[in-house]
């Protein structure tokens, strides 16, 4: 006998964008049909006439894109297929499953009967799970205005698009119970259901759909790569089988088993996500990622001309090692660019307010001046005569230039920024900062 094909789907409301959770499911989805070689459809639950949105639809399938879940069917709208539900929904009043029921205010509607249904799921991942009979009332599964309510419209598709594995969130376990009586009426086999446990807030807290940051746009705009989103949330709820964390798509691929999920509602957690992201920005070269940086710079203003291609380079490989995410290159290393950048207040207080700052600025401009060219080698050596004149510490030296360069006290090395800036950027801004100390 020849085994059953895999067939699953991916089915959002288009009511708002693409919830981490949900491209969790997505890729389980994904992951699960590319492991089976089974088929990954892709189906737009869009029968909420008033919460339904285009922007919605076009966000979802942005992120879809974006985290390379290709589908391979589909997309199914249900806004489409009315004519097939209402078909099904005469079918099941002809069989006497369905009957029609009028209501003062809201017309006639077709409701499904529920007696005798069953009250348990055998679900994949949690085994039995029995429900109370509360739940056993009849439904509608038409509305007067001739559209399908949530639970009719998904298990008629689910039916004929041969789903064979329903893989969803654990909110949709009190549905199943409904969608197998359903599958009962329509005299078909129900596919196998699998319910995925919450992902958790940190700190704990079930998450809410609503909370701004648990979007997969955010972290795209954020400067999360989509390779590393996809690993991160690939982890969020299943174990590859031992202690790896870092898995390529096809290492997922490879490894996805329905007995590796979890039963448990996993956390989310930042820093690792931020760890995972920045692993992956380490394995990079500097030309893809100075290539993917360019957007984000172009964002905050910053245009850097082709010529300089070779400078980025230099300047990206010196941030490779700790960016946690894209964006964050911007805002530390944006005074690479641009003389425009913000003075941290506290280090203009305890560094550039020091007594022999000016002493220092002045003299240090005067033997940098006197390079013929800068290196880290001789800037260090020309820096550190600058401290035995002036007989200060080393660091008295350092710190006011740093800060007049880059606004701050935190950057790369100080010799390798100052190569890189070069002597006539370093010059103008420091004179920018001697002429302007009293007022600072
Ligand atoms: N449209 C439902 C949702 O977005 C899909 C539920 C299901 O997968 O059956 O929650």
């Amino acid at each position: 006998m020849s085994q059953e094909t895999v067939r699953v789907r991916f089915a959002p409301s288009p009511t708002g964008f693409l919830h981490i959770g949900n491209a969790r499911t997505a890729l389980y989805n994904w992951l699960f049909a590319r492991h089976e070689g089974g088929t990954f459809v892709l189906r737009i639950e869009d029968t909420d006439r008033v919460r339904s949105t285009q922007e919605a639809i076009d966000k979802i399938f942005d992120a879809m894109k974006w985290l390379g879940l290709d589908w391979d069917e589909g997309p199914y709208f249900q806004s489409e297929r009315l004519e097939i539900y209402r078909t099904y929904g005469q079918k099941l009043v002809g069989s006497g499953a369905a009957y029609e029921s009028t209501d003062e205010e809201k017309g006639t509607a077709i409701k499904f009967r529920m007696e005798g249904a069953a009250t348990s799921v055998e679900d994949l991942l949690h085994g039995r799970i029995n429900f109370d009979s509360s739940l056993i009332e009849d439904f509608v599964i038409l509305k007067s205005d001739g559209f399908p309510t949530y639970n009719f419209a998904c298990a008629v598709d689910d039916h004929l698009m041969k789903i064979t594995h329903v893989i969803r969130g654990d909110d949709h376990i009190s549905n199943t119970p409904k969608q197998l009586a359903l599958f009962g009426a329509f005299g078909a086999e129900p596919p196998k259901y699998v319910h995925l446990p919450m992902i958790h807030k940190e700190g704990g807290g079930k998450e809410s759909k609503r909370e701004g940051a648990q979007f997969v746009g955010t972290y795209r705009e954020a400067g999360f790569l989509s390779d590393a989103l996809v690993n991160f949330l690939a982890l969020l709820g299943w174990y590859p089988g031992e202690d790896v964390e870092i898995l390529s798509r096809q290492e997922m691929i490879d490894r996805f088993r329905l007995d590796g999920l979890g039963k448990t509602p996993s956390q989310f957690n930042l820093a690792k996500l931020e760890w995972m992201n920045g692993a992956y920005i380490r394995a990079m070269s500097p030309e893809d990622l100075a290539t993917r940086l360019v957007p984000f710079l172009r964002e905050a203003g910053i245009e850097v001309d082709e010529s300089r291609r070779d400078w980025l380079l230099q300047v990206v490989t010196l941030y490779q090692e700790r960016l946690k995410n894209l964006s964050e290159f911007v805002e530390k290393a944006r005074f690479f660019f641009t003389d425009d950048f913000e003075f941290d207040p506290a280090a203009v207080e305890k560094v550039l307010k020091k007594d022999s700052a000016l002493a220092v600025l002045k003299e240090s401009r005067a033997a940098i001046e006197a390079l013929d060219e800068l290196t880290p080698e001789c800037l260090e050596a020309d820096l550190r005569g600058v401290a035995e004149r002036l007989s200060v510490g080393f660091k008295k030296v350092a710190q006011p230039l740093r800060v007049a360069l880059t606004g701050g006290t935190a950057s790369a090395g100080l010799f390798e920024t100052m190569v890189l800036l070069g002597k006539e950027t370093i010059t103008r801004r420091v004179d920018r900062v001697i002429e302007k100390l009293d007022q600072l």
